[in-house]
């Protein structure tokens, strides 16, 4: 834009910080001079000429196609993205999901074999087991924590790690220096699921990750409101991304571009109050004698809380327990509960209750359960930003069923 006035409209981030680039990173505006992030919701684009239209096909002008694949909100939130992670570039996708089969779509080939932490998100492992397995991707399930089981696993052909860390819902934690090490050595790729800390807590690429993969369904919309994925990587990776975005068509509608970008721009004041008041919960939980174990990072006892604290900002908002007895004690504690969800959804502003072995891994067989860790006596609980004491409280009548 011409004119000392208008430069003004282009403001100079160089330097910013992490708030900073969540609030304002990657704004783009259009003839107006809004103050927010405009919603284009517009399937094509004109061209001012043929010329115009031809350069533009070609990729040769970068500026706006179609909307299967470049759209002027959805880019701003890729930019807000990828600058919070500190990486080159971001794509979006539809859903988490979309994101974790567009990465394989775009960079495995038949033939390729890939090692999987046994932990991952259910639909995850559905897409390596169900689907890849078709196109003739083997995949090897390997304990998150053991690395000895990842080196054995690693074969010629692997080309790609797949890991999700913390682990849902025991928040066991492997080691990524030493997993992108491994990656390193056998020329395959180490991709990062990081729904569960997001770029506030763990940044996977600074310790030597390739790819970094979201649910942005979770905490980086944070008020359950819409469904969307985003993958994080080098620019050369993220090409690929955009070319399977663009034959595909997995995308990510600007209407909710737009919500995850606000979602954004408190990302950090909402991990900080998932991180406390769960940290809180656990140690009140610690202390009831109907509890009999709790799963948490941030609590010393826990197995991988030194590399917990090395390797995250914080703890997460997700913690579980045992209650004393089995699948019927834990069942009563979550239907005595008066005000937290019961649902399997987390990363949102209301607190939610599951029992994970009846769901999140009820697909799973009790010798799979058992080998998890996975316990009939085991509840989720993902910490909202409710008042913790009315968190607390509602637990209480829980704990009064048992
Ligand atoms: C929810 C979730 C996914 C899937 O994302 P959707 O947005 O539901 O498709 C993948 N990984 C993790 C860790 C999740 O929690």
């Amino acid at each position: 834009m011409a004119g000392s006035n208008d430069d003004r409209l282009d403001s100079d981030l160089e330097g910013a910080h992490l708030d900073t680039l969540a609030v304002r990173a990657g704004q783009l505006r259009t003839m107006e001079t809004e103050h927010g992030e405009p919603i284009f919701t517009t399937s094509s684009y004109v061209f001012r000429s043929a010329a115009d239209a031809a350069a533009r096909f070609s990729g040769e002008d970068p500026g706006n196609v179609y909307s299967r694949y470049t759209n002027p909100t959805v880019r701003t939130l890729e930019e807000r993205m990828a600058a919070l992670e500190g990486a080159e570039q971001a794509v979006a996708m539809a859903s988490g999901m979309a994101g974790i089969l567009g990465v394989c779509m775009a960079l495995l080939t038949s033939g390729d074999h890939v090692v999987v932490s046994r932990s991952v998100f259910g639909t995850t492992t559905t897409i390596f087991t169900r689907y890849l397995k078709r196109f003739g991707v083997e995949t090897t399930f390997v304990d998150l924590t053991d690395i000895a089981g990842w080196q054995q696993a690693m074969t010629a052909r692997t080309a790609m790690l797949f890991v999700e860390t913390p682990s849902n819902p025991l928040s066991e934690v492997a080691d990524l220096k030493q997993l992108s090490q491994l990656a390193r050595q056998h020329d395959a790729m180490l991709v990062v699921d990081n729904t569960f800390c997001t770029p506030i807590l763990q940044r996977p690429m600074e310790l030597g990750a390739d790819i970094v993969v979201y649910s942005a369904t979770k905490y980086l919309d944070g008020q359950g409101r819409c469904m969307g994925g985003l993958v994080v990587g080098r620019a050369e990776q993220m090409k690929e991304m955009v070319a399977y975005l663009r034959a595909a068509g997995p995308t990510l509608s600007p209407f909710n571009a737009w919500v995850i970008l606000k979602g954004l721009e408190t990302l950090r004041l909402r991990m900080q109050a998932h991180c406390d008041a769960a940290k809180q919960l656990a140690l009140w939980l610690q202390q009831q004698p109907k509890v009999e174990r709790v799963h948490y990072s941030g609590l010393p006892e826990h197995p991988q809380h030194e590399l917990a604290s090395q390797q995250q900002r914080g703890y997460g908002g997700v913690i579980a327990f045992e209650v004393a007895g089995a699948k019927a004690e834990a069942w009563r504690f979550i239907d005595a509960t008066r005000m937290i969800s019961i649902t399997a959804n987390l990363g949102d502003t209301k607190s939610t209750i599951t029992h994970p072995a009846t769901t999140t891994h009820g697909r799973l067989s009790q010798e799979e359960r058992d080998r998890s860790g996975i316990r009939d006596n085991l509840i989720r609980v993902a910490v909202g930003l409710e008042t913790v004491e009315d968190i607390i409280a509602d637990l209480e009548r829980g704990l009064a069923a048992v």
